[in-house]
């Protein structure tokens, strides 16, 4: 089988697991952070899990350019914004988070590494050498819309998350009803601007890489939103009743 028919068929493989997995994360909650308590087995401090998981999505896209090096600006300024996101949440979040963070269960980090391992080299290999990126693509309104869009979900998930970060005073360990920016609105700005980033990435490439990692996003987080809106409403009854889980006056 050649590397081709191989990247096809993980491309395949990635959409039917967005299928899979949405409708069983409305059942199972996936055990961490907040929904934690019911884990057994083996955990990571949250530091370190986060900083294993998500390091793939940095080290994978770089190792396909000094592979196969690309012969346009295109795929660079591509592989840019995608480090935009990456450097930041694989080599900064991970210190940004408080020391109360609740650990990471090893099986949690481990499908995560094995997710960013394969999507960091279905996105890298498309940007260089399957896709065609000509100069001309960065002014095409593909890129334009695309990278406006995942700049806004950059942005959406950056100040949710310094929200978040900064409820906890040090030493702390509860939880308590966020407010401010989109918090107005959602209960999960932060997946609400992943989701826009990626959907903004799936456009600025036009790749069925990027449509299959926009799609699993949504598949993963969205569920995820709607457990933390059931258990925000759960654990605090003041909890603000016209806020909705992910969308704005949707969902
Ligand atoms: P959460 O919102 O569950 O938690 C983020 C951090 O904030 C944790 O340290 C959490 O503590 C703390 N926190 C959350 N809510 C409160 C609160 N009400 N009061 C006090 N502290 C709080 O996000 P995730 O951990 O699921 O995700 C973190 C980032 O990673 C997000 O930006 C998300 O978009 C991104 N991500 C992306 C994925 C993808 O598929 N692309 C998948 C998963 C995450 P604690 O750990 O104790 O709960």
């Amino acid at each position: 089988m050649t590397e081709r028919a191989l990247y096809d068929l993980t491309i395949r493989a990635l959409f039917v697991a967005a299928a899979v997995v949405a409708p069983a994360l409305l059942f199972l909650v996936a055990p961490y952070g907040r929904h934690a308590e019911r884990t057994r087995g083996r955990a990571l401090p949250a530091r370190v899990g986060w900083l294993v998981m998500e390091s793939p999505s940095v080290l994978v896209p770089l190792a396909c350019f000094a592979i196969a090096p690309p012969r346009t600006p295109t795929p660079w300024v591509l592989l840019a914004l995608w480090q935009v996101h990456y450097v930041h949440r694989a080599l900064v979040y991970p210190f940004r988070l408080r020391p109360g963070a609740k650990p990471m269960p090893v099986a949690i980090c481990a499908g995560a590494f094995l997710f960013t391992t394969v999507n960091g080299y279905l996105n890298g290999r498309w940007l260089t050498p399957f896709g065609d990126y000509p100069t001309a693509w960065l002014a095409s309104p593909r890129f334009l819309v695309g990278a406006a869009l995942f700049l806004v979900g950059y942005a959406i998930n950056q100040q949710a998350d310094r929200i978040l970060l900064r409820l906890r005073a040090p030493g702390e360990t509860g939880y308590k009803i966020p407010t401010g920016g989109l918090y107005r609105f959602v209960s999960c700005p932060n997946y609400l601007g992943e989701i826009v980033e990626w959907c903004g990435w799936a456009a600025c490439t036009w790749s069925l890489a990027g449509l299959a990692f926009a799609l699993f996003t949504v598949a993963n987080l969205a569920p995820r939103a709607l457990a933390h809106h059931r258990w925000y409403r759960g654990k605090f009854p003041d909890y603000p009743t016209d806020r909705r889980a992910l969308v704005p006056f949707v969902l």
